[in-house]
């Protein structure tokens, strides 16, 4: 089993601001593929940084990134299209309408027209946008906003789904089939890493975790690793041993 190529290997990766903050001091960590995968830390841990060095949004100062053997720096363009990012901050074009949203995603990452156009179909339909289809994002709702750039993320058909606190913000029945749905693409078999700040989100979802704090991983393993490992019954226990302090929900 030594041998399977992980979905994403981090080695030692370091990021300094232009303001001299250093964001992630050494980090490493390895997510095999299919996994569900949480990185956890308090507000100011670094987990946005982490994705953004990963997809090459962020220059690191020094350390490796690897997604599906491939080299994310030397080798960007295959390395960044095997990766569908849903960013914590809504970033959709506001002029646009939903439809043109997807499909300029998929024309971005040179999607066939006609299988753009059967994947935009799709997506409508699994988030409830159908009826939305041509109406511009600046007049729909937060958590409508939050289902486009989930289906924006997928348009590509990636291997690893990054999802950056995707549930920041957004009401619990929204929250509830969020979950459900990025459960199923996980079943799927499509690789997931999801950061949060919400503690019950993660005992959810995840089987594998990484608390992060201050720019380094404080403790990684499986969910239920970590729970013996700290002798913890919940992944919120687990995360105020290691943090040493409560945690900013
Ligand atoms: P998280 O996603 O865990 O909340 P971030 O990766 O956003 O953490 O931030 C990590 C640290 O880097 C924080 O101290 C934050 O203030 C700082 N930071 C983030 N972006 C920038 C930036 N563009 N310039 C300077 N500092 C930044």
């Amino acid at each position: 089993m030594e041998d399977i190529v992980p979905a994403l290997k981090v080695e030692d990766l370091r990021k300094t601001y232009s303001n001299g903050l250093l964001a992630l001091d050494g980090v490493s960590l390895e997510i095999q593929a299919g996994r569900f995968f949480g990185l956890l830390g308090p507000n100011g841990a670094g987990k946005t940084t982490l994705i953004n060095s990963v997809v090459s949004l962020a220059r690191p100062d020094s350390g490796r990134v690897e997604v599906f053997g491939r080299d994310a720096h030397r080798e960007f363009r295959e390395a960044r299209r095997m990766i569908g990012v849903s960013p914590q901050e809504l970033n959709l074009d506001k002029f646009l309408t939903v439809e043109e949203v997807l499909l300029y995603h998929a024309g971005y990452y040179g999607v066939e027209k006609r299988k753009a156009k059967e994947r935009a179909e799709e997506l409508l339909e699994r988030f409830g946008l159908v009826g939305k289809r041509k109406d511009r994002v600046n007049t729909l709702s937060g958590g409508m906003k939050r289902r486009i750039m989930f289906a924006r993320a997928l348009m590509h058909d990636p291997e690893v789904l990054f999802l950056d606190e995707p549930t920041a913000g957004v009401d619990i029945e929204l929250r509830y089939s969020l979950w459900e749905y990025i459960r199923e693409l996980n079943r799927g078999g499509l690789t997931i890493l999801l950061t949060t700040h919400y503690l019950e989100e993660a005992e959810e979802l995840c089987e594998e975790i990484a608390l992060i704090d201050d720019g380094r991983i404080a403790a990684q393993d499986t969910s239920a690793g970590l729970k013996a490992r700290y002798d913890a019954r919940s992944v919120e226990e687990v995360y105020l041993k290691v943090m040493g302090h409560v945690a900013d929900q």
